[in-house]
């Protein structure tokens, strides 16, 4: 080892490498070379002096060597090196721990000072640093306090089982009471009692913790008892665990809104006029009562007034309409019991509605009383109206039944209602039901059979009483259904007839009757039988039906006078106007014109001469009476010998229908009649037969 600078090389380089030196090299080594000298000086003292050593230790502290190993390493090295130094003069060897006793307790007590001083400054800043922190919520709590009593909404604070602890004056004023009425009440004390439990899940939930926070339009009640519409927010705020501890409630009086709400509501499910529920709410009731999946049953009355056209149209619709008011009220009126809705459906249609109904009787019952209650006279602008309602029922469980469906059968019943002479109720009857499918069914199949001649024509042969030379046939339409099989004409004639498909029908049947007629003189010349083709009243009305059957007749090359045309008794006393110019231009052409089933009607006989027909069939169910039995009734032999005798006096010839068996062919001879038709001489056939009768 050598000289003072030598060690004070080796001191700063392990100075270094013990901790992070604020100076550079240069500078550390040369502070280090006075340290050097200082410790020498002790190491030669003839009295040792600590304090110059001391300050050496705490100068490395000064220098922020504060830390243990420097300490370590320069004790060590102190140890070590020291004594060795040359050139420094004579060291004394007993005074090294003296030396590094002092320059030890100079560094720790340096290092103690400088470890108090940075406490300090730490409590220092988070002093000030709290007290920073504590003025900014002063700031925020007057904020908040100042913001909470003047907000417009209302804001409360409860607890966290719901009990209130700050209330605003806005929500105070909101509620009709003082805050500091509401402090310590309960949530559930504000609740409207009408309000469905329902609505207090979400609230209970947020209590709970379930959930942190919900929105919904909550039903309350004033200190009045009136009721309180607000717009809720409540908010759930947890402590540190994480349970719930305080609950703040944020609501907003949205009273007026609702109210407006409700009477837009109100406008869109009511009918303006009469105030009872419109379609819509009748709808959303009828759907509500199908919303079950156990036996609930449900029941509909479907309402039309009985001309009410009429009244509409005579009177003026001021009239019209005070009168639909009047029978709403009366309707409504009737129908006070809850889970009865009364609705105007349009126009004159009303509906009601039974929820929960018992059966067939009840709705029954209660069809009778609304015919009932309609039933006096409606005094209105000084008239005395009387009306009358059909009314269709539908009574069903909901299970298996849709509402579009049940108010489709309502529908159909009140049809049936009005159908059956009106002032009546009809109950919905699956059967009827089915045979109108059919009849729908077969109407709208029909035009495409007329085409594609699924239609066919029987012949009845009409005889002459006297010799029972046959002189005319009956054609009676058939129709070979694809899906039905053979179908007689009491199964689809009404049906041509409502649905006017009878005009191309009866066109066709003139026109296969008439070629037929055609084919039979040109076999049988002069003995060809005459051929009675039916013509429906509906027939009598179409415009070009002279012209139609002009050209058909013509097409055959017939004379007229060998085709009948046959009318029922009250299609013929009902024509008038067109329709009997009609029949005297068809008789004008040398066609005969016969009344057929003549007697079921009530025809003004007086009337019957100034008619242009040639003949009279009588019907059928007059023979009855001609039969050789004890339950004959005498009546129809008298009616029939009258008959008779009548048509004779006025030029028309008789033939009888329904003749089934010898004795009445005998009293109808007897009577005079000219001709029959029946079972007994021959059923409806094919043209064949009628050949084979002729060739006989
Ligand atoms: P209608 O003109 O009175 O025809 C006589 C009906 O009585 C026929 O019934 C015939 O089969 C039936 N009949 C004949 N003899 C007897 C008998 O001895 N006893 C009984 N009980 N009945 C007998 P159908 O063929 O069923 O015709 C029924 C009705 O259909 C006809 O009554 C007629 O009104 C109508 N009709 C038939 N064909 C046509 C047609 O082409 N056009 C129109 N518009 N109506 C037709
Ligand atoms: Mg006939
Ligand atoms: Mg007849």
């Amino acid at each position: 080892m050598s000289g003072p600078d030598a060690f004070a090389r080796t001191w700063a380089a392990v100075l270094t490498e013990t901790g992070y030196v604020a100076m550079d090299r240069r500078g550390l080594v040369d502070l280090v070379r006075e340290y050097t000298e200082v410790l020498l000086a002790g190491l030669r003292a003839e009295r040792f002096q600590a304090e110059p050593v001391e300050r050496i230790g705490a100068g490395l502290v000064g220098l922020r060597l504060a830390g243990p190993e420097t300490l370590r390493a320069s004790l060590q090295l102190i140890g070590s090196d020291l004594l060795r130094v040359t050139g420094a003069g004579e060291l004394r060897a007993e005074l090294l721990p003296a030396v590094q006793g002092a320059f030890a307790a100079g560094f720790a007590t340096a290092m103690q000072e400088k470890i108090f001083r940075d406490q300090e400054t730490i409590r220092r800043a988070a002093l000030e640093a709290r007290r920073g922190a504590e003025s900014a919520l002063l700031a925020s709590e007057a904020r908040f306090r100042a913001m909470f009593n003047q907000a417009a909404v209302g804001i409360a604070i409860g607890d966290a089982d719901g009990t209130l602890v700050e209330i605003n004056t806005a929500m105070a004023a909101m509620l009709g009471y003082r805050a500091d009425q509401l402090r310590g009440m309960h949530v559930n004390d504000l609740r409207y009692p009408d309000e469905p439990v329902a609505m207090r899940r979400p609230f209970d939930d947020v209590a709970a913790g379930r959930r942190d926070y919900y929105r919904m339009e909550r039903l309350l009640r004033r200190s009045d008892g009136s009721p309180l519409w607000t717009d809720v927010t409540v908010s759930l705020i947890r402590a540190a665990d994480g349970t719930p501890q305080y609950l703040i409630g944020m609501l907003e009086d949205i009273t007026d809104r609702h109210v407006l709400e409700e009477r837009l509501r109100h406008q869109a499910n009511h009918d303006p006029l009469t105030g009872l529920g419109n379609r819509a709410l009748f709808t959303e009731r009828l759907n509500a009562a199908f919303g079950h999946d156990d036996d609930t049953r449900v029941g509909l009355c479907y309402l039309d007034l009985d001309g009410f056209k009429v009244i509409n149209d005579s009177l003026g619709h001021d009239i019209g309409d005070d009168l639909l008011v009047a029978v709403a009220g009366r309707l409504d009126g009737l129908l006070t019991a809850p889970g009865r809705t009364v609705a105007r459906m349009g126009g004159d249609e009303f509906v009601v509605l039974v929820e929960n109904s018992s059966g067939r009787a009840e709705m029954i019952n209660l069809a009778e009383r609304i015919l009932g209650c309609l039933a006096e006279p409606f005094p209105i602008g000084g008239h005395r109206l009387s009306v009358s309602a059909s009314i269709g029922l539908v009574e069903r469980a909901v299970v298996g039944a849709t509402p579009a469906e049940t108010m489709r059968d309502a529908d159909v019943t009140l049809y049936w209602a009005k159908a059956d002479g009106k002032n009546r109720w009809a109950a919905y009857d699956p059967d009827r039901n089915a045979r109108e499918v059919a009849r729908f069914t077969l109407s709208a199949r029909m035009p495409a059979a007329v085409e594609s001649e699924e239609f066919y024509v029987d012949y009845q042969p009409i005889v002459r009483l006297s010799d029972s030379k046959l002189i005319g046939v009956e054609a009676l339409v058939r129709w070979a259904h694809p899906e039905f099989g053979r179908l007689g004409p009491d199964q689809f004639i009404g049906l041509a007839e409502e649905t006017g498909l009878i005009v191309p029908l009866g066109r066709w049947v003139l026109r296969e009757a008439t070629r037929q007629a055609r084919r039979w003189h040109d076999t049988y010349g002069d003995r060809a039988p005459m051929v009675s083709v039916n013509l429906a009243a509906r027939q009598t009305e179409e415009p070009n039906l002279v012209a139609d059957i002009t050209t058909i007749i013509k097409a055959a090359n017939l004379p007229p006078s060998t085709i009948q045309l046959e009318l029922t008794e009250s299609a013929i006393m009902n024509t008038s106007g067109g329709p009997l110019r009609t029949l005297r231009d068809l008789a004008d052409l040398g066609i005969r014109i016969a009344i057929d089933d003549f007697g079921t009607g009530y025809s003004n006989l007086a009337y019957l001469r100034h008619l242009p027909v040639h003949a009279i069939k009588l019907a059928g169910s007059f023979m009855e009476g001609l039969r050789d039995s004890p339950s004959a009734d005498p009546a129809d032999a008298q009616i029939v010998t009258t008959l008779v005798t009548l048509s004779h006096a006025l030029g028309h010839v008789v033939i009888a229908e329904g003749v089934e068996d010898p004795e009445q062919a005998d009293r109808l001879r007897e009577f005079g009649c000219d001709n029959a038709q029946g079972w007994l001489f021959a059923k409806p056939g094919r043209p064949e037969e009628i050949e084979r009768w002729l060739d006989k």
